[in-house]
């Protein structure tokens, strides 16, 4: 968990995680992770949201 960071770009003024190589499956941009309020891949291009399996 803690050596995935390299992976990502972290935006500190929105909280906003982008990971460079995972890109959007409708539109081909790239997606940005958003942690709050729930775990999702969120494409900015065209709103495309892919929520992630949350287990405890
Ligand atoms: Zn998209």
């Amino acid at each position: 968990m803690a050596h995935v960071h390299k992976l990502y770009e972290y935006d500190y003024s929105t909280g906003t995680i982008k990971l460079k190589n995972k890109k959007c499956p409708r539109c081909g941009s790239i997606m940005a992770y958003h942690k709050k309020p729930v775990p999702r891949w969120h494409c900015g291009a065209c709103g495309y949201t892919e929520f992630l399996e949350t287990r405890k």
